[in-house]
Formats: structure tokens, sequence, C-alpha cells
């Protein structure tokens, strides 16, 4: 489990500045979502805290231990993305054991913990299918486990459920949030969708054009939204 602590992060792509002075705390073990329309920061944001994009400005923490300068292999986050990119031409075993092998954790170890990871993710009669013959859910499940073996500190999602029809977006939601309890690792997960937002995060953050709108539980905002912004685009009267 682990904290993360963003101080006066700032991005700018060229002359535009899409990220503008965050500075956050997101709790050890909390669910934390944020959300806002697209193009508002999401994704750059959890590339950030990730490593695969480097801040303008800024600092980023894990618990103690500053992270923004080093490499996303050494920050113990692992991302699962909303298109799967899996290995076409290994089976799903062989997806989320790759990880591991680079890890170079032993054979007998890597097995039990496919066994168990692939159990908790429903995965255990595909583990020797290939991903084509998966449904998207299915496939959502290989990322997430292959993610789920690496054990780490911290899951970020970025729009995880978006390529997945509604009713399985309603499963699997459901899934994460239990994955979630389970596990009490921390989770940062991007949404550009409120219902999902609201319904899944113990903590919501409400970014607006690179700004924090407002960061709170999902009750406090739709009983006390910050300001016009919050209230609309939650749904709730001003
Ligand atoms: P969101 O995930 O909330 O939809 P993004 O974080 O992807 O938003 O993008 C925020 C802004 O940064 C957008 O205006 C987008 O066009 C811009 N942007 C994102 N990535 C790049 C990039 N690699 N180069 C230039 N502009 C980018
Ligand atoms: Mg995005």
């Amino acid at each position: 489990m682990a904290s993360i602590t963003l101080k006066n992060i700032s991005k700018q792509f060229g002359d535009d500045l899409v990220i503008d002075d965050l500075n956050l705390h997101i709790k050890d073990g909390s669910f934390t979502v944020f959300v806002g329309p697209s193009g508002c920061g999401k994704s750059t944001t959890l590339r950030m805290i990730a490593g695969l994009e480097e801040q303008t400005n800024g600092e980023i923490w894990i618990d103690d231990k500053r992270v923004d300068q080093l490499p996303p292999g050494k920050r113990d986050i692992a991302m699962v993305f909303q298109n799967y990119a899996l290995y076409p031409t290994m089976t799903v075993k062989g997806n989320i054991e790759f990880g591991l092998k680079n890890k170079k954790v032993p054979k007998a170890e890597r097995e039990a913990l496919i066994h168990d990871i692939a159990g908790i993710v429903g995965l255990t009669p595909y583990l020797s299918k290939k991903p084509q013959v998966l449904s998207g859910g299915q496939r959502q499940r290989v990322a997430l486990a292959r993610a789920m073996v690496k054990k780490p500190k911290v899951f970020v999602f970025d729009e995880p459920l978006s390529n997945l029809d509604a009713k399985l977006r309603g499963q699997m939601r459901t899934e994460l949030i239990q994955l979630h309890k389970r596990l009490g690792t921390t989770f940062v997960y991007v949404t550009h969708d409120q219902t999902e937002a609201m319904s899944m995060g113990d903590e919501i953050v409400i970014l607006n054009k690179g700004l924090i709108q407002q960061m709170d539980a999902p009750m406090n905002i739709y009983q006390k939204p910050a300001n016009v912004f919050s209230a609309q685009f939650i749904g709730t009267p001003a």
C-alpha cells in the first residue's frame, strides 16, 4: 500500500499548459477517481504518476520517497489501459507470466501466483487460450491479472472499461470495487463518466482544464458541490 503526493505539478506540451500547479494527496489504500471532460488532463496526470510522461515542474512522492525522476519500472506502480495491449501470439498464461519472468521469479512460485490470480479474476478456464478468442471483458481481466502478478503498491487505471458494452461495464465496476477491497492496495482510476466515478471511488477528484475543481468523498460532493462546474458536472443543483 502507498500514498501518493503531487506537489506543484505542471505539464506543458509546447506552449500548451495542460496541467497547472496540481497539488493533491492520494490516501494510502484509497480508491481515488479522477473525473472530468475529455481533454481536461486526466490521462496526462495518470501518466506522470506512472512515469510514462515527464512533468514540466513539480514533485511526485510515493509515501516518503520522491519518485518523479525514476523510470516507470522503479515506481512500484502497475498500469491497466483501455486498450489491453496483450501479446497476441502468447496464451493468456504467457501474457500473465511475462512480467514475472523478467523479474526472475522461480517457476514454482510463478505457477502458484498465476493459479491464485487467475482464480480471483475468473480466468482459470482460459489460461491456455490466445487473446483473440476472448471477449472484451476477458481481455480486460488478463490485463488486470498481468498487473496483479507484479504485486505493485499502486494500481492506475485509464478508462479501463470504456471499450466494453454497458452490461459488462456494470459487472466489471462491481468486480473492481471488490478487488480493491480484497487487495487493500491504492487504486487511482481515470474516467470521463460521472456515474462510474461516483459509484466506484471513495475519493473523487473533479478536474477541468488541468485544474482541480473539487476533491472529496462522493457523498460530500453530492451534498456540497464546491462550485458551479462541480455541480453541473455531477448533475446536482448548484
Ligand atoms: P483526458 O485524458 O482528460 O481526456 P489528456 O490528459 O489526454 O486528457 O490531454 C490533456 C490535453 O493535453 C489535451 O488538450 C491533449 O490534446 C493534450 N495532450 C495530451 N498528450 C499530448 C501529447 N503527447 N502532445 C501534445 N498534446 C497532448
Ligand atoms: Mg484520457
